[in-house]
């Protein structure tokens, strides 16, 4: 891979933000160098720009080195930094594979670059093919969600090394759901390939949406320069220490992962025996596409009820597709009573 090619020139050469705590790196009494506030409140210091006892913490949990970490506010920041780093605005392209997470799309709108869509196949599968005859010098990022957010399927492990060998810039994977799913991340393969990218966060499985803090693996290089554009203290002292304390109780997690899938199976088995329900989709996440014939009624008397669903109808090829996220055991009772309600 040459970085070169796909990395903005002006960013390779861009001398970054140096910080008060960057400057000066030793232990003192006196702290004077940052313009900060001196009366104790638990608040008044600047946060760790580089988050180093959380990116430890991280490194022993998913068996990566540190310098393959870079930690955003939520991994929707890491999204918008990638297309910074490689897109020029009216020039460079992202590619994605509609349907699929939508702020990939807006990221790179934000941005004014161009959005190359090649759409699953109606399988849900990816479309290698379509997609290689669309890559061109100016393809700087392919986004491939997997598990797909909102169709819940994992891609073909085949189908993305074909993609991460013939691609000529960064494929990201984001695996934003990978907790709930028994396939294997990619990050066992980040050695393997140059332009991997790997995004995961605590706002799903870890159960954190409201610290925000999302994660970004890559080669070291490219998160040397991932680095350099982000704004120095993107995760406050509130967000680090939160999910440090989470990380110190991963036991809970599984606790968590196998409540929600076993609601899941459960509503899957039931949606899939329900009358007005076509097809319910197998899911890798936590949540469930199904297709039902009158989309718009059903999510409109379901709000009615207090129960709001994501409506994903004009996705491509979701036709008469909600979208349900799993909750807890008496969230899901009263949506199966719901739906026992429709059948009188
Ligand atoms: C929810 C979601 C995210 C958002 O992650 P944050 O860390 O909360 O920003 C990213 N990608 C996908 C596919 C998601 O569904």
């Amino acid at each position: 891979m040459n970085l070169e090619k796909i990395v903005r020139s002006h960013l390779l050469r861009l001398k970054p933000y140096s910080s008060a705590r960057d400057d000066f790196k030793g232990s003192a009494e006196i702290w004077l160098d940052a313009n900060e506030n001196p009366f104790e409140n638990g608040l008044n210091r600047y946060p760790d720009p580089h988050q180093k006892v959380l990116k430890r913490k991280i490194s022993l949990l998913k068996l990566v080195q540190e310098e393959q970490i870079l930690l955003c506010n939520g991994s929707d920041e890491c999204i918008d930094l990638l297309i910074r780093l490689c897109c020029a605005p009216e020039h460079d392209e992202i590619i994605i594979c509609p349907p699929t997470y939508g702020l990939y799309e807006v990221s790179a709108n934000i941005q004014n670059v161009r959005v190359r869509e090649v759409p699953l196949k109606s399988d849900f599968s990816l479309d290698t093919l379509g997609l290689t005859t669309v890559f061109s010098e100016r393809s700087k990022l392919l986004f491939i969600c997997s598990p797909n957010n909102p169709t819940g399927n994992t891609f073909q492990v085949d189908a993305i090394e074909y993609l991460l060998v013939n691609f000529p810039g960064l494929v990201v994977v984001d695996e934003a759901y990978i907790d709930f799913s028994d396939k294997k991340s990619w990050l066992s393969r980040l050695s393997e390939y140059d332009n991997l990218v790997v995004l995961q966060t605590f706002s799903k499985a870890w159960g954190m949406a409201g610290a925000r803090v999302g994660m970004c693996f890559a080669n070291p290089q490219i998160i040397e320069l991932l680095k350099k554009i982000k704004p120095p203290y993107n995760i406050s002292s509130m967000a680090q220490a939160a999910v440090e304390q989470a990380l110190d109780k991963a036991d809970l997690l599984e606790i968590n992962i196998a409540s929600i899938v076993s609601l899941k199976n459960r509503l899957f088995k039931y949606l899939s025996g329900h009358p007005m329900v076509l097809k319910v989709y197998a899911s890798d996440a936590n949540f469930l596409l199904f297709q039902c014939a009158h989309p718009d009624i059903m999510y409109k008397d379901m709000v009615e009820s207090g129960i709001v669903v994501r409506n994903r109808s004009s996705q491509t090829h979701c036709d008469g597709c909600l979208r349900i996220s799993i909750g807890t055991e008496i969230e899901m009772d009263k949506v199966i009573g719901w739906f026992e309600a429709l059948r009188d």
